[in-house]
């Protein structure tokens, strides 16, 4: 073939606009709502669904319950309607020889009843409703028999991510979808291949060419699984490439404080001090810390452990290590009540260990700043724990070789840089969680963290007994919990303040305040009420009014969901319960099985519940194990969601599902490590495309964005 100049050279780079259909309008808009930008773009839009169109509906077989329809028949009539002020639509009667529907237009009027041809077969397609027995479908897609059997169809026809703007201004899915038939034509369908041949023969791959082109037009189900299969695997390698050569480059090139000596302080904690024996768990998660804080590379580890597993005393042991090496260490937590417990925990852990710990908060007194910022800078302070306030410019440390960061998703990526920029060298980093993350997930996100586990709880815990009771059970659950009391028990009611602005969320906090003071009176029953109104140190106070046993029932909000510990609360009320998320109720009923009694936790709830609450409500009763909780609320969820909206859009998946495809990204991430424990530079003639890609994605750097 002769290269014609005159020819427009066109590639998966060739801008939008230039495609036939779409031009500069459609272009703009498919730029603005889909970031598409390019040819590429485009075809790499993947469908999120396929509907069968092999099917055909006459109209007496039509129920309610079918969703989106395929008909075939004729426009009778059509005319205008008007409604409400200065309102119109059209619509159209169309009929096969079994009945008639209505087929209703609301924008773009004009040209639609100019398009529309009368008494001509038409394949029209949908989704139904219906209004007193009549069916009618709004902005069907319809086309010609005639042009429907001249065009590239399969049996399943892609559906696309769209947006209302899209769908409104005409470029319905058919656009779309003529749209990449367009551009398979135009380029000639040419993909290189970037997968390496031997994985592509190893797994059996369909090859990228074709693999592109069934995922937008699927021969049959079989292709299309092995389509999908296809670029899942490669989507999911791509990452795990980044990932896995990114921690490399971490562990060789970012140098940290290597912890060699495990000293005087570790060593007497150990053998005199600690309060209980480890568990197990415990001892192999030191190790593992202390392994890596050995090591000449810096520390990057995430610390998972359950609700009360036991974090507290690995983070000590780890910042008594820092002590015998020289360092001092910090801890940072995220509310000021949490840093306060931490504070008082350690200090209690420690005080036989002759190391000075500070407190440092929003309400720490400008007196007591200057000391601690005095005794950081000239090293006499050991370890500082507090809350967001150890961000501030003002807090130097002399030298600062641990940061351990508590309930990790609260911070947001840059919060955790800016500790990282307090020194020269980076300290190690310990980032502790109670939210555990399935191991897959931890996997693909956090690629470039190592992680610990906590698997096991402290000997001795009954599992905490969970039921669901209704708001009309309310006398019943009142008495239940008069005889805990009477046993010497101390209980929590928790009521949802999501939004701590919340007038309406307040005002039920404080119903509920009245209500309980009324079913408990005074003096046989006590009540402290703690919520984000309220000063720190009011909250302080009451929150220690019930830890030390004064009060009998502890009224709060969601201020309590982490940390507080008090082993003597034995029952724990969420009510409202079907407002709090998965993650949240676990870590609710967290502060209660924390001493040697049988624990309770009692959600209530009204009798209207969505599906999801019910599922949630049932997870709750089932299992205390918050791994299995993870992953349900990864379910209902999504990924983004479980990591909060600072961390959301971390991973960008086009086609992969994090929750659905784990055993593809564990696939994916065991081929990606093979590679590059081999050839780390990926030099291989063999991995060439691989390379480009990967090098391309580098650039891109969407797809997440750690400490680096
Ligand atoms: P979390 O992991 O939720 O932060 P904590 O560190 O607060 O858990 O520990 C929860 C409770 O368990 C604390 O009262 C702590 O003293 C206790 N604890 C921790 N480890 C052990 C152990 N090995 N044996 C017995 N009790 C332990
Ligand atoms: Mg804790």
């Amino acid at each position: 073939m002769f290269f014609n100049p005159s020819m427009p050279i066109v590639s998966l780079h060739t801008p939008i606009e230039y495609l036939k259909g779409i031009g500069p309008n459609r272009g703009d808009l498919l730029r603005k709502e889909m970031n598409v930008q390019t040819y590429g773009d485009l075809i790499n839009l993947f469908p999120n669904r396929y509907i069968d169109r092999t099917r055909y509906y006459k109209i007496n077989e039509l129920q309610n319950t079918l969703a989106e329809v395929q008909i075939i028949g004729k426009i009778i009539h059509i005319k205008t309607v008007e409604f409400g002020k200065n309102q119109k639509r059209l619509v159209a009667t169309f009929i096969d020889e079994t009945g008639q529907i209505e087929l209703t237009w609301f924008q773009g009027l004009k040209w639609i009843r100019e398009s529309l041809k009368l008494n001509e077969v038409y394949i029209i397609f949908g989704r139904l409703s219906e209004y007193k027995n009549q069916f009618s479908m709004a902005h069907p897609e319809l086309e010609l028999l005639e042009e429907h059997q001249s065009n590239l169809r399969s049996a399943m026809q892609a559906v696309y991510p769209s947006s209302e703007k899209l769908s409104q201004r005409g470029v319905s899915n058919r656009v779309i979808s003529k749209a990449i038939q367009q551009i398979f034509i135009e380029t000639k369908a040419q993909f290189s291949e970037p997968i390496p041949s031997s994985i592509l023969h190893e797994l059996k791959l369909m090859p990228k060419g074709e693999a592109m082109f069934n995922i937008h037009f699927p021969k049959s189900q079989n292709h299309l699984a092995r389509a999908q299969f296809r670029l899942k695997f490669e989507e999911l390698f791509f990452i795990q490439l980044q990932l896995i050569t990114k921690n490399s480059i971490r562990k060789h090139k970012i140098k940290g404080h290597p912890f060699e000596v495990v000293g005087h302080y570790f060593t007497d904690f150990y053998n005199n001090h600690l309060p209980f024996q480890l568990t197990e768990a415990q001892k192999r998660v030191i190790k593992e810390i202390r392994n890596d804080m050995g090591s000449h590379a810096q520390m990057n580890r995430l610390l998972q452990g359950d609700v009360g597993s036991g974090k507290t005393i690995v983070a000590l042991m780890c910042m008594l290590l820092a002590k015998d090496n020289g360092f001092q260490s910090c801890l940072m937590a995220p509310t000021e009540i949490l840093a306060i417990q931490h504070f008082s925990g350690l200090s209690e852990l420690a005080k036989s260990c002759n190391i000075s710990i500070k407190l440092l908060t929003g309400s720490t007194k400008a007196s007591e700043r200057k000391v601690i910022h005095e005794a950081l800078e000239d090293g006499s302070l050991d370890i500082l724990i507090g809350t967001h306030a150890l961000l501030e410019e003002k807090v130097k440390f002399k030298n600062l070789g641990l940061a351990v960061i508590d309930e990790q998703h609260r911070f947001g990526v840059e919060q955790r840089a800016k500790l990282w920029k307090k020194n020269e060298i980076p300290p190690h980093i310990l980032v502790m969680t109670a939210t555990p993350i399935p191991r897959t997930l931890a996997m693909s996100l956090y690629g470039d963290l190592d992680i610990s586990v906590i698997d096991e709880l402290p000997p001795g815990r009954k599992p905490i007994q969970t039921v669901h009771r209704f708001d009309s059970n309310r006398l019943k659950v009142w008495k239940f919990l008069k005889d805990e009391i009477a046993k010497g028990r101390q209980i929590y009611i928790v009521y949802p303040l999501i939004n701590e602005s919340a007038t309406q969320d307040y005002k039920d906090l404080m119903d509920g305040y009245e209500s309980i003071s009324r079913d408990f009176p005074i003096p046989n029953y006590t009540i402290s009420i703690v919520h984000g109104q309220m000063k720190p140190a009011e909250k302080e106070a009451e929150m220690q009014r019930f830890a030390s046993g004064k009060t009998n029932i502890m009224i709060a909000t969601t201020v309590i969901e982490v940390g507080v510990n008090v082993p003597n609360a034995s029952v724990m009320v969420i009510e409202s319960a079907e407002r709090f998320g998965l993650s949240q109720l676990h870590q609710l009923r967290g502060r209660v099985g924390r001493g040697a009694e049988q624990s309770y936790c009692i959600l209530m709830t009204g009798f209207k519940l969505s599906n999801e609450s019910k599922i949630r409500l049932e997870t709750m009763c089932r299992t205390n194990d918050g791994f299995e909780i993870a992953e349900v609320d990864l379910k209902l969820r999504g990924p983004g969601d479980i990591l909060g909206t600072q961390q959301s859009g971390v991973l960008n998946l086009k086609i992969a599902d994090i929750v659905k495809d784990q055993e593809i990204l564990i696939q994916a991430r065991a081929y990606a490590l093979s590679i590059l424990k081999t050839d780390p530079q990926m030099m291989n003639p063999e991995f060439k495309i691989m390379k480009e890609v990967f090098i391309e994605l580098s650039k891109k750097k969407s797809i997440w964005n750690y400490i680096s």
